[in-house]
């Protein structure tokens, strides 16, 4: 939208809510703020120049006065165009927007005699909190930081451990223990997800040699999320390590996280490639999420985690119990093993006997704990 000021008129004034940002076109603005009564001259801006887009892109209202020096032709750019583009953009590139802003309004606000701010400006939330977290995984990496847990899964008829998932761990040098919940999410963002994924790979590798050493064959299932089964060879490098380590491939178990973008002809595609070399594939956290039928329905599931949920509600509510027997009766007549997680109670483990489910995961089991503890 156009807008035409006459020399002398004020465009906004310092104090008002943010409205719209300016670009103009042609003449000339004046930006001035008030020292005790004094008016103080800050810029002067000429065509092709914007103002007032501070206001808008933090919402604050506006720091200082525009007003025409000249006839003024101008164009108006709405809130609501900045704003979105801002929400679009990446959440580091925000945070650093964000910041210097507020170091620039400190500045401005210190040079009147108030400083409302703290000296160091922003505050390290959001996308500078992630950078920093981001390097530090990069530390952890490098100096051993990372550890594996392994969480065991019962053979439900035989009463026997079956085999472990493989857990891992970050212990951070100030907040302790950082969940993969959070840190894998992190990791996927940049390419720091191949070597998590690497580091899960070998020490898996060392555990199943480790566990078989005692005379039994569990296996170790590992986690593998979207992103990490779009990279180049991770089927490969799985061979090639369980060969080199001189274990059965059946012995590493693959479970696919849930992801809202699974491309369907990629993920047959892994699975085809695990099945040629003899390694399970799982889906986990079934019946929540995105993991839902579609994904039963298109990709040949060898094993199926139901997810935590319905074990923790089973008993509290009948229709829990119910979509949980019908999920178990489908994946079985799909010809699939069933995994029910979340597992903390005796009479839990009773109705996964009832119902024929092969495997049980869950703190009654055992808890995620490093290999030594399962080796002695
Ligand atoms: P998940 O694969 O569903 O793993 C099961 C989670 O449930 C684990 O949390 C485990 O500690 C927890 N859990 C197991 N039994 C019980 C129980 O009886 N009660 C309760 N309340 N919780 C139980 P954790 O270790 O924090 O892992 C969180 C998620 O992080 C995993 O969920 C998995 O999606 C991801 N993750 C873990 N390790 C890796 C990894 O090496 N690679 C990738 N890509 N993802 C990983
Ligand atoms: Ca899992
Ligand atoms: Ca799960």
């Amino acid at each position: 939208m156009k807008r035409s000021l006459a020399a002398g008129q004020e465009l906004f004034h310092e104090g008002d809510p943010a409205g719209s940002a300016y670009l103009i076109e042609s003449g000339t603005i004046a930006i001035v703020t008030h020292d005790e009564g004094r008016e103080v001259l800050l810029s002067e801006l000429g065509a092709g120049a914007i103002l007032g887009e501070m206001a808008v892109i933090d919402a604050a209202p506006r720091t200082a006065t525009a007003r025409a020096v000249t006839d003024v032709e101008l164009i108006e750019i709405d809130r609501g165009q900045i704003a979105e583009r801002i929400d679009r953009s990446d959440p580091v590139v925000r945070s650093l927007l964000e910041g210097l802003l507020k170091r620039y309004r400190n500045a401005m606000s210190a040079m009147r005699g108030k400083v409302t701010e703290s000296e160091d400006g922003f505050d390290n939330a959001g996308g500078m909190g992630k950078i920093r977290l981001e390097s530090q995984l990069r530390d952890a990496l490098a100096s051993d930081g990372l550890d594996l847990r392994l969480q065991p899964l019962l053979e439900v008829p035989a009463g026997v451990i079956g085999g472990y998932e493989a857990l891992v761990r970050w212990t951070h040098p100030e907040r302790g223990p950082v969940s993969p919940a959070e840190f894998i999410a992190l990791a996927e963002e940049t390419s720091l997800i191949v070597p998590v994924g690497e580091y899960v790979l070998d020490k898996a590798c060392q555990a199943i040699q480790g566990l078989h050493a005692g005379g039994t064959a569990p296996f170790v299932a590992i986690n593998v999320s979207a992103r990490q089964l779009a990279e180049e060879g991770l089927i490969d490098r799985i061979v090639v390590r369980t060969r080199d380590a001189g274990l059965p491939q059946s012995s590493v178990k693959v479970e696919i996280t849930e992801s809202l973008s699974l491309d369907y002809g990629m993920v047959a595609g892994v699975i085809a490639e695990c099945h040629g070399h003899g390694i399970k594939v799982a889906m986990d956290d079934f019946g929540t999420g995105y993991s839902g039928m579609e994904h039963l329905h298109r990709l040949a599931f060898d094993t199926v985690k139901v997810d935590q949920a319905y074990a923790r509600n089973m008993h509290a509510s009948p229709r829990a119990m119910a979509i949980l027997r019908n999920m178990v009766a489908m994946v079985h007549d799909l010809g699939a093993d069933v995994v029910v997680e979340g597992i903390e109670e005796e009479r839990q483990l009773d109705v996964l006997r009832e119902l024929g489910v092969r495997y049980a995961q869950g703190y009654l089991i055992g808890k995620p704990q490093p290999l030594a503890e399962w080796l002695s």
